[in-house]
């Protein structure tokens, strides 16, 4: 099946965004869902169609995108920059006086129910801890400091009086003023080793997308025996292909055929607790919208929890069996004895 055949079957041009056929492929799979056409062959085949469809144009879409690299994927890092996107500070201002460690981040895409009604989540992260061989000192057992050659032992460049006291940090010794004689084996010298820790945490009910927990003291250790930093985790909410949140309300988008909006009758609506069956008024417009009250998100326990919005969207019917054409074909009739030919007089 060719990429143009998807789109054809979607009944959207190929130039439609990816949102576009997303919104269309939600009415047509509504439509013809099994569960709404029970002992119809010929609508599960459709329906089997229309999702197989619409998987392609996804993928096909998405591929093409430029994947945004530290999103789906968590990341983690503990770069100066992210030091100072925290604190408003560069730890290398003052490298020499006891300071505290540096925050790590860790992006996590949690699903968009989880962000509703909260989960426990748990993550992995390589953490660099002082080594335990060296406590950190980077020293191979028996050894010890020599002053470095670089600077004759200042942490800086050049010394002298006044201004210049405060030269550019000594590049070999980190501002230290002094060098490891003889590395530690386990951590090259470096003085720490990545270890890797699990953490078991609770993200709470109504969390938005771009939250950020914290876990204290799970971040970088701090430099002189500072305090250590803290855990960041920035969390990202997956969109939901049905629904969508605005505040702490659940909106989502109901197609009701046209005979169902005219008649009346029950209809199942999915929510993030399963379907709840529904009671569709006689003479159903489109935009009309019903509310499933405190089904939403309950982000603060101080106040009601959200609704779910449901706007109904009436859709007209298309691929008529000779038998369905020839009943409407009997409505437009008997509309026109009752209304005149041209309707609008
Ligand atoms: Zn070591
Ligand atoms: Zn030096």
């Amino acid at each position: 099946m060719s990429a143009l055949d998807h789109y054809r079957i979607l009944g959207v041009s190929p130039r439609s965004s990816l949102e576009e056929v997303r919104r269309r492929y939600r009415v047509l799979a509504m439509q013809y869902h099994p569960d709404r056409n029970p002992d119809d062959p010929e609508a599960a085949a459709y329906f089997r169609q229309v999702v197989e469809a619409f998987e392609a144009i996804q993928s096909a879409k998405t591929r093409k995108r430029p994947a945004p690299q530290n999103y789906r994927r968590p990341r983690f890092t503990d770069r100066e920059g992210l030091f100072e996107e925290f604190f408003g500070i560069s730890r290398a201002s003052s490298p020499l006086q006891r300071s505290v460690g540096a925050n790590f981040r860790y992006d996590l895409e949690i699903p968009f129910a989880g962000a509703i009604r909260g989960m426990v989540a748990e993550i992995r992260v390589d953490r660099p801890l002082d080594c335990q061989h060296c406590r950190g000192t980077g020293l191979a057992a028996g050894s010890g400091y020599q002053p470095c050659p670089d600077c004759q032992g200042r942490g800086r460049r050049f010394g002298g009086p006044g201004l210049l006291r405060y030269g550019p940090l000594c590049s070999r010794c980190g501002g230290r003023g002094k060098i490891v004689s003889r590395a530690c084996q386990h951590c090259c010298g470096a003085g720490c080793q990545p270890v890797t820790r699990e953490y078991r945490f609770r993200i709470p009910p109504g969390t938005e997308d771009g939250a950020r927990l914290r876990i204290n003291g799970e971040g970088g250790e701090g430099f002189q025996n500072g305090p250590p930093g803290n855990l960041e985790i920035v969390i990202h909410v997956a969109p939901h292909d049905f629904f969508t949140r605005v505040g702490n309300d659940i909106h989502c988008r109901i197609p009701v055929s046209f005979a169902e909006a005219a008649l009346g009758g029950t209809i199942r609506i999915p929510t993030l607790e399963g379907y709840q069956t529904f009671h569709l008024p006689q003479g159903t417009q489109t935009g009309w919208v019903f509310r499933f009250p405190g089904v939403g998100a309950n982000g603060d326990p101080h106040q009601p929890p959200g609704d779910q919005v449901n706007e109904v969207v009436v859709t007209t019917p298309q691929n008529l069996s000779p038998e369905q054409r020839a009943l409407l074909e009997e409505l437009a009739r008997l509309e026109r004895d009752q209304f005149g030919e041209a309707g609008y007089e």
